[in-house]
């Protein structure tokens, strides 16, 4: 679903180039959960940037569900973007709209009428359980249900893949451990294939199938969690 074939990102030119990614190969399969692991600046952020092309490759293959994004821009790259969804460490919710109105927000932009909205968004407020939270604001939420109607947002396109970037690092434990929850029941439900990047070891171990490690730009190794976290 995810493919990429020696992906590198290089950030300036000259004596201040940095290269956050250096030659990366990554391959996640269709309905799976695929952490990358790593400490700060290592270039996980970067690498999940790339994906949906908010940072463009220096060099390298970008295919999301068989397309090749680094070829396109402009309206195909965006028509491309709704197959990807896409959640952050702070949520980036707008705080003058409803949570009803957040999630919306996507579907709006895309023309849809408000009718062919609520039939969307009702159902995702009932998965993500906010329901009953649909006229609230976002200064009127914990972290977790921000987290949630950023998650409810992120479907709104029905998107094929989601990309979390430290989706869960200003959560405390539990809430943490009730949106790695929801995230596996989302993969489930809707056979939806998730990227995920994350400096935190137990998220990568409660529902990650596969990971792999990242280290100074490059993936350095990569395994079943089973695998990763016995070995010596
Ligand atoms: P991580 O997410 O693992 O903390 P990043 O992908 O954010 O790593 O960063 C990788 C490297 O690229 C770091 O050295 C960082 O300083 C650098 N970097 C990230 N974004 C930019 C940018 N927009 N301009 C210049 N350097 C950047
Ligand atoms: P506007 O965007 O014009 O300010 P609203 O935000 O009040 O209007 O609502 C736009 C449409 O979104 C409404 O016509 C309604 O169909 C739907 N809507 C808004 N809030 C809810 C809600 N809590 N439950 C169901 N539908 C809602």
């Amino acid at each position: 679903m995810i493919r990429l074939e020696n992906v590198s990102k290089t950030y300036g030119s000259g004596a201040h180039a940095i290269q956050a990614l250096k030659h990366v190969d990554l391959h996640v399969p269709k309905g799976s959960i695929h952490g990358v692991i790593g400490l700060s600046g290592a270039g996980k952020s970067t690498l999940i940037r790339c994906v949906n092309l908010l940072e463009r490759p220096t060099t390298g293959s970008v295919q999301v569900d068989g397309e090749e994004l680094t070829r396109l821009s402009g309206p195909s790259l965006n028509q491309a973007r709704h197959q990807i969804g896409m959640i952050f460490q702070h949520f980036n919710l707008l705080s003058s709209r409803s949570v009803y109105d957040n999630v919306a927000l996507p579907l709006e932009l895309a023309g849809m009428s408000k009718s062919a909205i609520q039939e969307r968004v009702l159902p995702l407020l009932d998965l993500t359980g906010l329901a009953d939270k649909a006229d609230k604001f976002p200064a009127e939420l914990s972290g977790g249900q921000k987290q949630r109607v950023a998650i409810a947002r992120a479907l709104s396109s029905r998107p094929k893949v989601l990309l979390c970037d430290e989706a869960t690092s200003a959560l405390d434990p539990q809430t943490t451990g009730s949106i790695l929850e929801l995230l596996k029941e989302i993969n489930q439900q809707l056979g939806l294939t998730i990227l995920l990047i994350t400096h935190e070891m137990e998220v990568v171990k409660t529902i990650c199938d596969r990971v792999g490690l990242i280290s100074d730009g490059e993936l350095v190794e990569e395994a079943d969690v089973g695998d990763f976290f016995t070995a010596p």
